[in-house]
């Protein structure tokens, strides 16, 4: 409908134009013009413009589909850049873009979490049953966050997250939560045969003023207190 529209106004146009021209010819010249010129000059440019008109419509109608199409795939590109092909979350490069972005009046928490003996998973189970654990880990610390918190993976087993606006107190439920969670995760080989899976997690808080490299590394040495203390545990960063 709106195609058409768009042709008949390019046919009326055409058509004005034309009678425009003739009337000025008349008035300049003094002549008579008989009507079948009149009629003439109503049929040609209407039998001109129509079909260039109706042309121009249906290719400006398909680049303009073209266009919509191209940005809905640079919006998913976009997206898959920032990725991790395997879990779906962010990548270790996204987290840290996007955490460095992070507004830093409002005072969050990160955390660094690192499956325990994974390479243990990986040797006793086979490297597609540890995929599948990293997938169920990735999405259990996902059920566990608000919208804008932000995780990434940010290297084979190891997890980075950012809470957005949390005190460490809250932080430290949620991440208590996650552990929890993933301890109690029933992850089966392809076979069936059940893996046990835990993780070690590191909280540091994310103070105003403070780099996030700072604040990721305090988690990460936490993290690793985590693993010297028997592992499968939450430990505050200082
Ligand atoms: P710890 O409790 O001290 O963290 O021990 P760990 O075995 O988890 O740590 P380690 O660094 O020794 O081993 C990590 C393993 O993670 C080794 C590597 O093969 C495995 N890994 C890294 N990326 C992937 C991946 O994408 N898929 C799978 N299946 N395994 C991965
Ligand atoms: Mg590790
Ligand atoms: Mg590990």
């Amino acid at each position: 409908m709106e195609q058409w529209r768009k042709i008949l106004i390019a046919v009326a146009f055409s058509i004005v134009a034309t009678l425009l021209a003739m009337a000025m010819m008349v008035m300049l010249t003094g002549e008579h013009i008989p009507w079948p010129f009149w009629v003439f000059t109503v049929i040609c440019p209407a039998c001109i413009s129509g079909p260039i008109s109706a042309v121009l419509v249906r290719q400006s109608e398909a680049n303009r589909r073209l266009n919509e199409q191209l940005m809905l795939t640079q919006a998913e590109l976009r997206l898959q850049v920032d990725r991790d092909h395997l879990t779906g979350v962010l990548n270790r490069a996204a987290f840290y873009r996007h955490a460095e972005a992070y507004d830093r009046n409002d005072p969050a928490c990160v955390l660094l979490a690192d499956i325990d003996h994974f390479k243990t998973i990986n040797d006793a189970h086979g490297h597609a049953a540890g995929d599948h654990a990293l997938r169920m880990v990735a999405k259990t610390f996902t059920a566990a966050l608000g919208t804008d918190d932000l995780l990434g993976r940010v290297g084979g087993e190891e997890f980075a997250i950012l809470l957005a606006g949390m005190p460490l107190p809250l932080a430290i439920t949620i991440a208590e939560r996650a552990r929890d969670a993933i301890a109690a995760l029933a992850v089966k080989t392809a076979n069936g045969t059940p893996i046990a899976l835990s993780i070690s997690i590191g909280v540091a808080p994310f103070a105003a003023g403070m780099s996030l490299d700072a604040a990721l590394a305090q988690a990460d040495a936490a993290m690793y207190g985590a693993k010297r203390n028997g592992r499968n545990r939450v430990q505050v960063a200082g």
